[in-house]
């Protein structure tokens, strides 16, 4: 039985609307993301609590089951996971929900005859398969449980075409027969579809695709909530959707790349070069002291943090180290990449943790026109965001994404473990120019190294 009225049904639903916007607002800022991310986790309870208030539901057990289930593997892995296996996470979550919305829409298949419901059940199917396979192997690639670089097959760009031309057919079918055998076989060919689409994607080019497949999986939802006939599914669907696709284009733009060349640049034989080979020529290796002295007696010094830092936790160091050259009258900013780390906006996170003020943090644009008139750059665990082959090798699965420039500085300092590439798994030329050294080590244990001796200066 159910005790809401439709009106209070609605009004609660608009309540929850309201809360996933203000939530969207709310995570637009770091300073607000933690309240954002509140009222959005308080929206999605009222909504689950109004559904089971104004809905007649059968399998009530169930259904608490699946929900305690859910909440058994998805809690502990959250409160577990390190900051840089984020985007494995929302990876992970964000493909559950596009499969979930395609396995309720095959279910609503047997409820319906009407043709516009089949055919936005087919949608959320084909849709919901795709998010759910194509997530899977982005969390395999970010993982590093399969190769990052793209994956690419002879045959490949026709299999691709058959598969999308074949589900498009078994959609067909299924919107005109009802059957289920069709509705298996869509779903089926979406899966592969999801697979065939990520795979040829490498490189730098991941954080973008993830951040596509949200935008699938909201659609998915969205489509879903028309064939449930349930609002709010539509508008929080919908938000996901457009959020998605905005942050999508605003990292395509980042990065120099159009979606379609992201998505399909691997066919055209584009972005699968670049050496894995790594070579044994000779690097200059550097001490803590040596490093301080350059950047205790410098005068411009610019701080690139990548996902190293992050890796070693090294945030708080590197703002110690920070204030102390500040204090000694070094002007010291810090450059930073819209894809260094791991997902959209790491660095930034990562610094206000440790409290670096906002107005030492200087984009890409800002802060290329100033490694020329800089004495030391320091870069901390990034490797791809400052690797001239996105400039110089046309066949690099980085070309054409902007990278800060510091070999355009006087002197340059990286800090990394060993000659091991980054995300992308090509070799970086600047390691081996004249004018860069190597200070081997953890990041956090060299920051430590060198801030020790910087003090000592
Ligand atoms: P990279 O992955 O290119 O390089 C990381 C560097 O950090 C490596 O050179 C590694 O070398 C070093 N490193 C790792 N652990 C440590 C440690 N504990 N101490 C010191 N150094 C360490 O990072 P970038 O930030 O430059 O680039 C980000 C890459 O990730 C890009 O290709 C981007 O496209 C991709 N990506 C970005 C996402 C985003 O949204 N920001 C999401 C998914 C991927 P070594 O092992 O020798 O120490």
């Amino acid at each position: 039985m159910s005790i809401l009225t439709p009106e209070w049904t609605a009004l609660l639903y608009l309540v929850s609307a309201v809360c996933f916007i203000l939530a969207l607002k709310g995570l637009s800022s770091p300073r607000h993301a933690r309240r954002g991310n509140l009222i959005g986790s308080a929206g999605a309870l009222l909504a689950v609590v109004t559904v089971f208030l104004s809905v007649k539901l059968e399998n009530i057990p169930l259904i608490l089951a699946a929900i305690a289930v859910g909440s058994a593997i998805a809690v502990p892995i959250a409160r577990r996971v390190q900051m840089t296996q984020m985007p494995q996470l929302v990876g992970g979550f964000n493909g559950v929900g596009g499969g979930a919305a395609a396995l309720v829409a095959v279910l609503e298949l047997g409820h319906t005859d009407d043709p516009w419901v089949r055919i936005a059940i087919v949608f959320t199917m084909l849709i919901g398969a795709i998010s759910f396979s194509g997530s899977a192997i982005t969390v395999l690639k970010l993982q590093e449980l399969m190769t990052t670089r793209p994956v690419l097959f002879p045959g490949l760009r026709w299999i691709m075409s058959i598969a999308v031309l074949a589900s498009v057919a078994a959609a067909v079918l299924v919107v005109v027969t009802g059957s289920w055998i069709w509705a298996v076989a869509l779903l089926i060919l979406g899966l592969g579809v999801g697979v065939l689409l990520v795979l040829p994607v490498g490189g730098a080019d991941v954080p973008i695709v993830i951040s596509l497949l949200n935008a699938f999986t909201g659609i998915a939802v969205a489509a879903s909530g028309i064939v449930l006939e349930n609002v709010l599914l539509v508008v929080a669907g919908t938000l996901v959707g457009a959020s998605g696709t905005i942050l999508t284009m605003a990292m395509a733009k980042a990065m120099g790349r159009g979606v379609t060349g992201i998505l399909f640049g691997a066919f055209k034989g584009g972005s699968t070069a670049g050496s894995t080979e790594l070579s044994d020529r000779p690097v200059r290796s550097s001490s803590a002291e040596d490093v301080a002295v350059q950047l205790g007696y410098a005068q411009n010094v610019v701080i690139v943090p990548g996902y190293g830092l992050a890796v070693a936790q090294g945030q708080h160091t590197i703002a110690e180290l920070a204030t102390a050259l500040e204090d000694r009258g070094v002007h010291v900013v810090f450059g930073i990449h819209p894809v260094a780390g791991r997902m959209p906006g790491h660095m930034n996170v990562l610094l206000a943790e440790a409290n670096v003020p906002y107005e030492s943090l200087k984009e890409l644009g800002e802060v290329n026109p100033e490694f020329k008139s800089t004495d030391v750059v320091l870069v901390v665990g990034a490797n791809d965001v400052v690797n001239p082959a996105a400039k110089s090798t046309p066949g690099s699965p980085i070309y054409g994404m902007p990278i800060l420039e510091v070999g355009d500085a006087n002197q340059i300092v990286f800090l990394k473990r060993s000659m091991r590439p980054g995300f992308a798994g090509i070799e970086n030329e600047l390691l081996y120019d004249p004018k860069t050294e190597l200070l081997f080590g953890d990041a956090k244990d060299s920051l430590s190294q060198v801030l020790a001796a910087v003090k000592a200066l």
